[in-house]
């Protein structure tokens, strides 16, 4: 069994938090184990509740259509979210059940090591921004090490606000832009070394 196989049956039976007692189905989250792009919500709304599935609903359908703008689909990326288990009413994640879901996308991120974090609206946009404002920093990368971490609305807010849904957009169209840099990043950095270990080898 896969690391990720073995939290998914943890997080189908945790109790950690009051979100458990309402919830019909947690939604760990889903996409390959080696994916490149992982997106972070915020937690399971109704569908995601009765399916077991992240991104399911409205926003999972405009999810899906921001991605095939970029010509990716789902079954490319990694999708999770803070909060595993249905808040009541849909009602924000409050600090104590995002803390008491931490490890698990804590250990998420962990094993599938993903370069470009994109978070979807405010509540996974504190764990790598915290204390910013999202009409602030929306598309705007951020890069530590070989992550980047990338903020952007929360696809739900886009459907609600349509003046959100262009610059939702606008953000998603500049992804492909982000993993190309990251690539000549990396690319300049290997060479880089190369002289390095050269000169270490004379000594
Ligand atoms: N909204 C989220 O943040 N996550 C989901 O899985 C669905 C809707």
């Amino acid at each position: 069994m896969s690391e990720l196989t073995d939290l998914y049956q943890k997080i189908k039976g945790c109790q950690n938090c009051i979100l458990s007692q309402g919830r019909t189905r947690a939604v760990p989250g889903e996409g390959p184990e080696d994916a490149e792009i992982m997106f972070i919500g915020e937690g399971p709304g109704f569908h995601e509740d009765r399916q077991g599935r992240p991104f399911v609903g409205a926003a999972g359908n405009y999810l899906n259509e921001l991605l095939e703008k970029i010509g990716l689909n789902r079954e490319q990326v990694y999708i999770t979210n803070v909060v595993k288990c249905r808040p009541p009413g849909n009602r924000d994640p409050q600090p104590e059940e995002i803390e008491a879901c931490r490890s698990y996308l804590d250990t998420q991120i962990e094993e599938i090591r993903p370069r470009l974090i994109i978070t979807l609206g405010r509540f996974s946009m504190q764990r790598y921004f915290p204390g910013a404002s999202i009409s602030r920093i929306h598309g705007q990368p951020k890069r530590v090490g070989n992550v980047i971490y990338y903020p952007m609305f929360h696809p739900a807010a886009a459907l609600h606000q349509p003046r959100w849904r262009s610059l939702v957009e606008e953000d998603m169209l500049k992804i492909p832009d982000l993993l190309a840099k990251l690539d000549d990043l990396e690319e300049e950095e290997e060479e880089a070394k190369v002289p390095q270990a050269e000169q270490l080898s004379l000594f």
